[in-house]
């Protein structure tokens, strides 16, 4: 396989990552809203979170960080693509549009 045929292998494997960090961020900024106000309803009614409920609100706020941690990476080496938007990977060089 040439290179041009695997550069748009890979352009095209990142649009998919793109699109599933995208998602992602929508479902964390819905997720966030939803449990913001859930938590200032909870807040009134008992004063405090129960250990349960503070674990799960842990564990989804991690998860979609686990998620990013996974997907943001470049589709030829592997390497994390860092929380600023590049349009070329950091470690192989690798143009990403
Ligand atoms: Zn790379």
């Amino acid at each position: 396989m040439s290179n041009k045929q695997d550069e748009k292998i890979f352009r095209d494997k990142f649009k998919g990552i793109q699109r599933r960090q995208k998602l992602i961020l929508i479902f964390v900024a819905i997720v966030y809203v939803v449990l913001l106000s859930y938590l200032i309803k909870f807040d009134e009614i008992l004063g405090q979170l129960s250990r349960e409920l503070e674990f799960a609100i842990a564990v989804i706020l991690i998860l979609p960080v686990v998620f990013i941690l996974i997907n943001w990476r470049c589709p030829k080496c592997g390497a994390f693509l860092g929380r600023k938007f590049t349009d070329q990977c950091p470690k192989c060089g690798l143009k990403l549009k």
